[in-house]
Parts: structure tokens; C-alpha cells; sequence
């Protein structure tokens, strides 16, 4: 089963990921891990995207696509995976059917986490962030345990300094426009599934599992 999840930030993207990877034992490849574990492997493609990082450069296409691709030609996605953060732009989206058609793969269901723009920012505003973890939490929809501290590994928690309105609506318009595209893409190949993400948490998760248990 391979999946690609989509949807703006705040759609709540990682915690239906991390459901759904549980759910169905596949690995969630978000391009943030794929790089980190690249360059800790010292993979040519992972040392080539680290000297683009260490100067503070942003990583070239070619680059990102060579880590995908390396990433889902492990073993361990050959059960299916979760794709998550790529690709971004159509000419990714090209490229990454270029890798799967070489794996001899293809993608089974794109899903796409719809909210409003107006409940997007109210969610993101609230963002809070494991120093450590990386971890996300909100103080209203996902309050960690204990206020200002991470559950799954005890960091401090931050909010991002572009976590106010008019950062974050400018990030929110940039995802919009330059992932339209996208969507039309995946519809025309008749893989698109919208998913209502304003719905809580767990009816989401369980639209998404029926989708996929189809
Ligand atoms: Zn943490």
C-alpha cells in the first residue's frame, strides 16, 4: 500500500500519519528523515545534500529527488510506505512517478487533509514544538500532558517565532498555490481522495483506514 498524504500545514498530516503507519506497519518517509538518515549513512547523494546544507543553500531538486529515491528503494518499503512533505511541486511529482515506475511501483491512494483556511490558522497559531523530538502539540486541540513539556520524550516546548497570523497566512496562500497544481494532477490520474480534516482527530483516522482497508 502506498500512500501519499497531502494537505496544508495544520491539516494535522503527522497525526494521521502516525495512525495510519501503526495501522497498516508500513514506514512514514517524511523528506526530513529521509535527508537526516542519508547524510548519517554518508550515502553520496545524502554527502552531496549536506554540503548544500552546511553553506546554507537550499538542497536542489535533483538532490531531493536522489534521497526519495534511495529512501523508498529500502527494504522495508517494499510492503508499501507513507509518503509525507513530497512531493511538493508538479515537476516532483513527475519525478517521484519516474523513481516507482522504476521500482516497478506506483502509487494507491493520494490523500488530501482539506481544512479551511480560517481553521488553519486558528490550529497553527496554537502550534507548540518539542525542542528535542520534534514533536507537535496544540494548546487546544492536542495539549501535551503537562503544559510546556513533550510527552513522548520530556523537551521543552516552543512555538515557532512565524507561528503568528500574518506568517503563517502567507505560508498557508504559498502551500495553496504552489500545490494546486498537484492536486489536479493526482485527480486527473484518479488517485485523489479528499478527506474532511475538520473533523476530530479520530473520525478522521477512521475515514482514512476505511478508505485504505477499502
Ligand atoms: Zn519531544
Amino acid at each position: 500500500m502506498n500512500i501519499l498524504f497531502m494537505g496544508p500545514p495544520g491539516a494535522g498530516k503527522g497525526t494521521q500519519a502516525d495512525v495510519i503507519v501503526k495501522e497498516f506497519g508500513i514506514p512514514h518517509i517524511s523528506t526530513g528523515d529521509a535527508f537526516r538518515l542519508a547524510i548519517k549513512q554518508g550515502t553520496p547523494i545524502g554527502l552531496k545534500a549536506k554540503e548544500y546544507m552546511d553553506q546554507g543553500l537550499l538542497v536542489p531538486d535533483d538532490v531531493t529527488i536522489g534521497i526519495v529515491e534511495e529512501r523508498l528503494q529500502q527494504p522495508d518499503c517494499r510492503e508499501g510506505f507513507l509518503l509525507d512533505g513530497f512531493p511538493r511541486t508538479l515537476s516532483q511529482a513527475e519525478a517521484l512517478d519516474g523513481i516507482l515506475d522504476r521500482l516497478n511501483s506506483g502509487l494507491d491512494h493520494v490523500i488530501n487533509l482539506k481544512v479551511d483556511r480560517n481553521k488553519l490558522l486558528a490550529r497553527l497559531t496554537g502550534r507548540r514544538i518539542c525542542k528535542n523530538c520534534g514533536a507537535t502539540y496544540h494548546v487546544v486541540f492536542n495539549p501535551p500532558k503537562q503544559e510546556g513539556i513533550c510527552d513522548k520524550c520530556g523537551g521543552d516546548l516552543y512555538q515557532r517565532s512565524d507561528d503568528n497570523e500574518e506568517s503563517v497566512g502567507t505560508r498557508l496562500d504559498e502551500y495553496i498555490n504552489k500545490t494546486a497544481p498537484l492536486l489536479t494532477f493526482y485527480e486527473n490520474k484518479g488517485l485523489l481522495r479528499q478527506m474532511d480534516g475538520e473533523q476530530d482527530i479520530d473520525q478522521v483516522s477512521h475515514e482514512i483506514v476505511s478508505l485504505l482497508r477499502g
